[in-house]
C-alpha cells in the first residue's frame, strides 16, 4: 500500500502500539498491524473491532481502584456518547464543573467518581461487576495502565506492572 502523505510504499508489521489516540496515555494494543512509511515517517494502525476495544478499555478503567484521572473522565464521558452539557445534566452539576474535571483543574469527588463508573456499567452491563468493589476504591488518582490483545472472542485486557 502507498503512503497517504508522500505516495511512497509503506511496510507493514505487527507491533505493540501505544494507543494514546484514544485519549489515555498508557494503553498498549498487542500485536496490531502498523504500516509505516520509511520516506516521511507517516504511519497508520489497523485496529480491528473498534467498538469492542473501546468497551474493553472502558470496563478496565471503571474497575481500577485508583480515582479516575481527568483524561479518564473525558474518555468515559465520550464513551457514553455525551456532550459536556449532557454529562453535566446527568451528573447534576454545572457545565463548568465538567470542564474543570476534564482539564484537571478540579479533581472529581469520590461520589461523582463512583456515579460515573456506575453510569458506564449500567449503559453496557458487565457481568460480575460488584458494587461492593466501590468500597475498595482509593482516594488518589492514577492512570489505568492497560495492555489489550484481540483474539476470536474479542479484546482482552492483560495486567501491566505500574
Ligand atoms: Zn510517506
Amino acid at each position: 500500500m502507498k503512503c497517504p502523505a508522500c505516495d511512497k510504499p509503506m511496510t507493514s508489521a505487527r507491533e505493540n502500539y501505544n494507543y494514546s489516540a484514544c485519549g489515555l496515555p498508557h494503553v498498549t494494543l498487542k500485536g496490531v498491524e502498523v504500516r509505516r512509511c520509511g520516506e516521511c515517517g507517516e504511519h497508520e494502525v489497523v485496529i480491528p473491532r473498534m467498538t469492542e476495544l473501546h468497551q474493553a478499555i472502558a470496563m478496565a478503567v471503571v474497575t481500577k481502584k485508583a480515582r479516575l484521572t481527568a483524561a479518564e473522565v473525558k474518555f468515559l464521558r465520550k464513551h457514553l456518547a455525551w456532550s459536556g452539557a449532557d454529562f453535566a445534566r446527568h451528573m447534576g452539576v454545572a457545565p463548568e464543573t465538567v470542564s474543570r474535571w476534564e482539564n484537571g483543574r478540579e479533581p472529581m469527588g469520590a461520589v461523582a467518581d463512583r456515579l460515573l463508573r456506575l453510569m458506564v456499567v449500567t449503559q453496557a452491563p458487565k457481568p460480575g461487576y460488584a458494587i461492593a468493589a466501590l468500597a475498595e476504591l482509593e482516594d488518589e488518582p492514577a492512570p489505568a495502565r492497560l495492555k489489550l490483545a484481540a483474539d476470536r472472542s474479542g479484546w482482552h485486557t492483560e495486567p501491566v506492572a505500574a
